[in-house]
Order: structure tokens, then C-alpha cells, then sequence
């Protein structure tokens, strides 16, 4: 990572450069290869752990960049595995037990369980139980109690997001704030930051382009200011072939690339 890096892409997975429903990233081949060829870094931003992102990294061939994994828990650094020393996770387990009875966390849980509970496969969620700054989990109290709860949460210095079914909580941490110091560490001429979901929208709004990938299985990201003026835009295309298009444009405009329907 060079001080003349030419560009940074933060990009979340699932239902962005990950398809909703396959997990794959074909179609976003060819603006992968554009990114690789002219050396610009590509940070993975999402709430998988160290253990799951590891691989995920390697075979997409981003190992020699950080991701960002657990939501902002953490920072899982280059050329590393998933074996990372446990962290907060500690902290915030600890100050979990002190709170009202009713939130049931992956630590609970048996691999099996959390398997039953996800839809993961028990290798995926073996990885996924290898917390190292959050802790995500389920309420099963009544819903009249969980205020109470997100109070005390709150009281005792823990971040709680709502994302889907689960609460994750953590020490505060977030994409958007990890994206930061990586921009700050590694100075990057321009970023891009690719979301699908409103909560990714900090990350989009944080960086000089944000892109928000469509995807007709999730919540819609509301208009965000930044829609007006350009510096935002929405994909037409899903997943993989929407990233794909939208870096390839990107490139262009920011004249990273040439021209592909011209002769250079
Ligand atoms: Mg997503």
C-alpha cells in the first residue's frame, strides 16, 4: 500500500458483490481484474468473522488487502488467516451477563443450533461462532421487554444494531468508522464504498462514490442526498453484475481506465 494508491473500493458482500442467492461473484469478474491490473485495493466490508472472510478473501484474491469483518468490529489485517487473538468479544460477553435475561447469543448456542437457526451449513457456522469483537443473537423475550433491555444495553457501554432478525451487539464499532482509518492509513487518491442495504449507507456516504447496489430481495435503501448531486448512484442490475458495471464506469470517469469501446 503505497502513498500513491490510486484507488480504494470498500464493498459489502452479500447481495453486492456476493448474488443474493448463489454467492457468486463471476460477473463482477471484469471489473476485478481492471481493479488488479491497475493496483487498486478492494477492502471486503461485512459481518462475517475473521474466520469466515479468511478464505472468502483468498479465493477472491484480496489477500493482500484488510477487511473489514463483524460489522465494523474489527479489522482483519493482510495476508493474514482467520485466526485472530479474541478481542472485545470478551468485553462484551462480560458485560452481556450483567444485563436483563432474554437475548440469546451465537456463544450460546451449539454449532447445530446456530446451523438450525441461520440456514448456514455446521462448517459455515462453526466459523461464524469465532467471534472476536461482537456478539449477534436473538431476542427471545417478549417484545414489550426488549426497550428495557436496549437501555441497560446502552448503560452499560454496549452498541446494539438490528439487522434482519438479529441484534448484534458490540462496543460501538462501525463499517463506516473501519473504513475511515483505513483511508487514513493508506491514503487512497479516491474511494469508492458499494452497499446493498441501509446499513451500509454510512460507508456509502463516507466515501468520495458511493453505489448502491440493487437488490430486490432486501429492504430499499431510502434517497440519499448525495442521489442529487451524483456523487451517489444506484445500480439497474443485482448483485455482481450491478458492481460490475458500476466500477467499470467509475473507472472510466475517474479516467483509471481507458475508453473500451474507443481504440485505446
Ligand atoms: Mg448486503
Amino acid at each position: 500500500m503505497s502513498p500513491s494508491l490510486a484507488l480504494l473500493v470498500f464493498t459489502d458482500l452479500d447481495g453486492t458483490l456476493l448474488d443474493h442467492g448463489s454467492y457468486r461473484w463471476d460477473a463482477a469478474r471484469p471489473a476485478l481484474t481492471a481493479l488488479a491490473r491497475i493496483g487498486a485495493g478492494v477492502v471486503l466490508a461485512s459481518s462475517k468473522t475473521a474466520a469466515e472472510m479468511a478464505p472468502l478473501r483468498d479465493r477472491l484474491g484480496l489477500g493482500d488487502w484488510p477487511a473489514i469483518v463483524e460489522n465494523g468490529g474489527g479489522v482483519l489485517p493482510p495476508g493474514t488467516g482467520g485466526e485472530l487473538p479474541a478481542n472485545t468479544h470478551q468485553t462484551v460477553r462480560a458485560r452481556l451477563s450483567g444485563l436483563p435475561a432474554g437475548f440469546v447469543g451465537f456463544s450460546d448456542l451449539s454449532v447445530a443450533d446456530l446451523a438450525e437457526l441461520t440456514g448456514l451449513s455446521t462448517d459455515v457456522a462453526g466459523l461464524a461462532k469465532q467471534r472476536r469483537f461482537t456478539e449477534p443473537g436473538i431476542w427471545t423475550g417478549a417484545e414489550a421487554d426488549l426497550p428495557d433491555f436496549l437501555n441497560a444495553a446502552e448503560q452499560a457501554g454496549l452498541g446494539a444494531t438490528r439487522g434482519g432478525r438479529f441484534l448484534t451487539l458490540s462496543l460501538g464499532q462501525t463499517k463506516a468508522g473501519r473504513m475511515q482509518e483505513v483511508i487514513d492509513r493508506t491514503r487512497p487518491l479516491h474511494s469508492i464504498a458499494l452497499g446493498d442495504a441501509p446499513n451500509d449507507v454510512e460507508m456509502l456516504q463516507a466515501a468520495d462514490h458511493g453505489v448502491i447496489v440493487q437488490n430486490p430481495h432486501g429492504p430499499r435503501v431510502p434517497p440519499l442526498p448525495g442521489e442529487a448531486t451524483g456523487r451517489i448512484r444506484r445500480t439497474t442490475r443485482p448483485g455482481p453484475a450491478g458492481w460490475n458495471r458500476a466500477v467499470l464506469d467509475l473507472l472510466q470517469e475517474l479516467t483509471l481506465i481507458g475508453d473500451p469501446q474507443g481504440d485505446g
